[in-house]
């Protein structure tokens, strides 16, 4: 797409497996991670790659990131229940301060921006942490949208996973992989058949980079693109799939726990921005992604 591409929250999940793509296309790529939740080991060694540690609040070292870049990847975020919950206000501070000085940057380079949202913006007001995460994402979306100087699309995935993702922030199919892979009991809440889809993470780049191909070739200024797969599958369905590929004999047991945690709306993605660009079609079926899911657990 580009020749330089900055990324932040690079280390992250999905944001290494963007680095890793983007290298492998022969760009070249500067993340900067203060690696709260990411890891270097998701990156590749080798040229082109840029690492550089620090807080995407700082807008110094955002600025000093961002130098000859011709688009940011903006994914630089606390993410998933446990961890908001642990600290809702820097949730808050690091979607809005951080979003703040990485427009700031964009602006000042005059490159295009790419910002990672998130489906919880779709949510209806919530009370506890959750909505602090939503209402922060909401107002960076404001922000990033409210300016008319660079182009920027706003990412909206829904639920993805892959080899790879953590379960320390609290995200179910991690949990449960980790659980079948150790041939231990796989904790399901409530009666299991609460849905949820799955989108790979390697669907979600493909969707992502096509979109912001084709918005650049129409010329569009701003885009709200929602991502992610709409076939819901039911959470005690995938954990016995889990426990069954796992074939380490672990055993599912529903009603585990609170429901509290579960009890959100079911959510699916409106994909009419995305099919205005984009001929979407997920590569990856349930039982390939709950296999990649496992190795990484
Ligand atoms: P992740 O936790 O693996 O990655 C986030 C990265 O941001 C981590 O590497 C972390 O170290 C880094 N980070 C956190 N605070 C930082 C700070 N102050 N300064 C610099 N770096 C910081 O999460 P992910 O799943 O890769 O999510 C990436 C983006 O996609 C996030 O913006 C998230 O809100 C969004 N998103 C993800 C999903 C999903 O299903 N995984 C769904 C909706 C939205």
């Amino acid at each position: 797409m580009t020749a330089r591409v900055l990324i932040t929250g690079g280390a992250g999940f999905i944001g290494a497996r963007l680095a890793r793509r983007l290298l492998a296309g022969g760009e070249h790529v500067t993340v900067l991670d203060d690696l709260s939740a990411g890891s270097l080991d998701a990156l590749p060694a080798g040229p082109g790659l840029e690492v550089l540690v620090g807080d995407v609040r700082d807008a110094e070292a955002v600025h000093r990131a961002s130098a000859r870049v011709d688009l940011i990847f903006h994914l630089a975020s606390v993410v998933g229940v446990d961890a908001v919950t642990a600290d809702p206000g820097r949730t808050g501070d690091v979607i809005r301060e951080g979003t703040e000085a990485v427009l700031r940057a964009a602006l000042d380079r005059g490159c295009p921006l790419v910002f990672f949202s998130s489906s919880e913006v779709t949510d209806g007001p919530r009370r506890g942490p959750r909505e602090v995460y939503a209402r922060a994402k909401r107002d960076a979306e404001s922000l990033v949208l409210g300016q008319a100087h660079v182009p920027v699309t706003v990412v909206r995935p829904f639920n993805v996973v892959g080899a790879g993702q953590s379960a320390r922030g609290g995200a179910v199919l991690p949990t449960l992989a980790g659980a079948a892979r150790r041939g231990e009991d796989l904790l399901v809440h409530g009666d299991g058949h609460q849905t949820r889809t799955f989108l790979h993470v390697e669907d979600l780049l493909d969707a992502t980079t096509a979109f912001v191909r084709g918005q650049r070739a129409a010329g569009s200024q701003r885009e709200v693109v929602e991502v992610g797969d709409t076939r819901p599958v039911a959470i005690g369905e995938v954990a016995e799939r889990l426990a069954r590929l796992a074939g380490r004999g672990a055993r599912v047991r529903r009603g585990a726990g609170s429901t509290a945690r579960e009890d959100r709306p079911r959510r699916l993605p409106d994909l009419t921005a995305l099919c205005a660009h984009v001929d979407f079609r997920p590569r990856h079926a349930l039982d390939p992604i709950l296999r990649d899911v496992l190795v990484g657990a």
